[in-house]
């Protein structure tokens, strides 16, 4: 279809359901309960209609997507369309015998997440115990078994100072990759930015660190260290633009250009029950509505870098001032900047209570008092 970009990656959000609750979760607070979840057919259906589409590589994840037991199945099919395949998991639950099955079915890739590299920590954060050792031994099966994979950790002021630590866990485990995240705050993560938001001090700090790992591993580990989108004067280029690179699909077959667009107000995205893939990406409503530049207001609209970063984040825009067609605050030329001093503002006087996703998903999200660390 003319003028519609091809997509390169598939994100199939298997499930939001998840044994863990971490404080930093994105998920929506809306999650898909598990008798919403699309069947087996349907994501066979999904990735032959993508590899047609264009898509080159599906990341399995969720919510924790190996509580899905046709995750094999998936991976097989993904593998015979030749698709590049990852698997974006917190590694609970796993045995090592679902994990070599996994790999002969053709995984080629595991982005496995820890919450801290020190044990009660990485609990604490991850809202269930005996975590942290769970994926210390599946970091071992992975370097034992030599599949490929990245350790992902997500940064906020909790584990902001450990990144020595972390780059340590990295190299023991033999991983490929290591990839530092700053907390996105959607979903949960925002709820809990009081406890989440971290001092710029300690942020150079980790940034800095990280450089040092970087240059000192250059050749054997790559380390990235993805940007906080609260500290700079410049937003991200979001999914690579809207609905350009990326298709999302939710556990109920929703089609998305990202997994927090759904809580974008009054926008329009279709199921797969709509039509073909292929169709949908093309003349979904909600998907049309930021791609391009068509949908821009200034300063984005005449600005030279529109280009590079699309705008920065949709969802960032409406969260921060109510409309998902205003320049992202994070940038210094958004007349909408103050929005982001308030949102840290709100930080600051925050309460000890966190909100963290209900461990079963039809259970309620519960408010629990979090201890900050000493
Ligand atoms: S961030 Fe934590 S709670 Fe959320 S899906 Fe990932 S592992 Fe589960
Ligand atoms: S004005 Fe818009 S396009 Fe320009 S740098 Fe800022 S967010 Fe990006």
């Amino acid at each position: 279809m003319k003028n519609v970009p091809r997509p390169y990656t598939l994100v199939a959000e298997l499930t939001h359901r998840c044994p863990l609750s971490c404080l930093h979760c994105s998920n929506p607070r809306a999650l898909v309960p598990k008798w919403r979840e699309i069947s087996t057919d349907d994501w066979l259906r999904v990735l032959d209609e993508a590899e047609a589409l264009g898509v080159v590589q599906v990341h399995f994840s969720g919510g924790e997507p190996l509580l899905r037991l046709d995750l094999e199945a998936l991976v097989a099919r993904a593998r015979a369309l030749s698709l590049y395949v990852n698997l974006v998991t917190s590694g609970i639950p796993l045995e090592r015998a679902r994990l070599e099955k996994l790999v002969r079915a053709g995984l080629d890739h595991v982005q496995l997440s820890v919450q801290s590299a020190h044990i009660l920590r990485g609990d604490r954060i991850a809202g269930k115990t005996g975590a942290h050792a769970t994926k210390r031994k599946v970091l071992g099966w992975l370097r034992d078994l030599g599949v490929p994979f990245t350790l992902n950790v997500v940064l906020h002021r909790e584990n902001l100072g450990e990144i020595d630590a972390i780059v340590a866990l990295a190299e023991r485990y033999g991983a490929d990759r290591l990839e530092l995240a700053n907390t996105q705050y959607a979903g949960y993560a925002r709820e809990n930015l009081h406890a989440l938001l971290p001092e710029a001090a300690a942020l150079d700090a980790a940034r800095e660190r990280a450089a040092f790992h970087r240059t000192r591993l250059a050749g054997a580990m790559k380390i990235i260290f993805v940007k906080p989108d609260y500290f700079g004067d410049r937003p991200k280029a979001c999914m690579d633009g809207w609905a350009r690179s990326f298709v999302v699909l939710a556990p109920d077959g929703t089609v998305l250009p990202c997994h927090s667009a759904s809580s974008i107000e009054g926008l329009e995205f279709w199921r797969i029950d709509a039509g073909s893939l292929p169709e949908i990406w093309a003349r979904s409503p909600g998907l049309q509505a930021f791609r391009g530049e068509g949908w821009m207001k200034d300063p984005c609209r005449t600005c030279p870098e529109r280009a590079l970063d699309f705008g920065g984040c949709r969802c960032q825009a409406f969260f921060l001032t109510g409309d998902a067609r205003n320049a992202d605050p994070v940038c210094a030329r958004s007349p909408h900047r103050a929005a982001l001093e308030v949102e840290k503002e709100r930080a600051r006087v925050g309460s000890l209570q966190v909100l963290r996703r209900g461990r079963a998903v039809s259970g309620l999200p519960e408010r629990l008092t979090f201890s900050p660390r000493r």
